[in-house]
């Protein structure tokens, strides 16, 4: 899932290696004091797909990664449903620390952070963003974002195409929803021009 390359490879990858150092010594806002492990992104440097939830819960919190616990086990079969892998796309929060108790990003919190994520994608520069619940929608798009009602619709964000979707928590507890969520990611793969996997 390769994109022809703004900048060198090598230099993608030694940016956002020293990007995650610097995170990972963040002490910006209050939420230093109670992670475990900060989150910082992973993925392909050059991803043409990423894919932004709100800010890790207590599985990333723990192992330093971003979208590993349940949530993240339906996120990992949603990617591998539409063909690809991982390792293929770039997964990232807009919060890099876990909030106490999962609770939503306070607006500080999130102007504080927004920082890194933005950097992440001027660096990765990928195609299209899929942005996850609610919380990313209204970061993204201003307090009167919807995600029921702007979910599947491809909007712009600083130049770049971005589709809101359900985060996959939402999903766990809607079931239904996810053929939703499915017909979402049909339309980012014609926008990638790869074909949907036959189920
Ligand atoms: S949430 Fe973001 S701004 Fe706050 S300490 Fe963590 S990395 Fe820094």
């Amino acid at each position: 899932m390769k994109k022809d390359k703004v900048l060198l490879p090598k230099n993608k990858d030694v940016y956002l290696s020293m990007l995650g150092k610097k995170i990972t010594k963040c002490k910006r806002c209050a939420l230093n004091i109670t992670r475990n492990n900060v989150v910082v992104g992973e993925g392909d440097p050059d991803a043409r797909l990423m894919f932004i939830g709100e800010a890790p819960g207590a599985d990333e919190d723990s192992q330093g990664k971003p979208f590993v616990g349940k949530s993240g086990q339906l996120l990992m079969r949603i990617i591998e449903a539409m063909g690809l892998k991982r390792q293929d796309v770039y997964i990232a929060n807009i919060l890099k620390c876990r909030p106490p108790k999962n609770r939503d990003p306070l607006p500080h919190e999130v102007e504080n952070c927004i920082p890194y994520l933005l950097m992440q994608i001027d660096v990765i520069d990928p195609e299209i963003i899929v942005i996850l619940g609610r919380t990313a929608g209204i970061t993204f798009f201003g307090k009167d974002f919807a995600i029921t009602k702007q979910r599947g619709n491809f909007l712009e964000f600083r130049g770049k195409r971005v589709l809101p979707t359900f985060h996959p928590a939402y999903l766990l507890m809607n079931p239904k929803a996810k053929k939703l969520t499915w017909d979402d990611m049909k339309k980012v793969l014609k926008e990638l021009g790869l074909s949907v996997p036959k189920k």
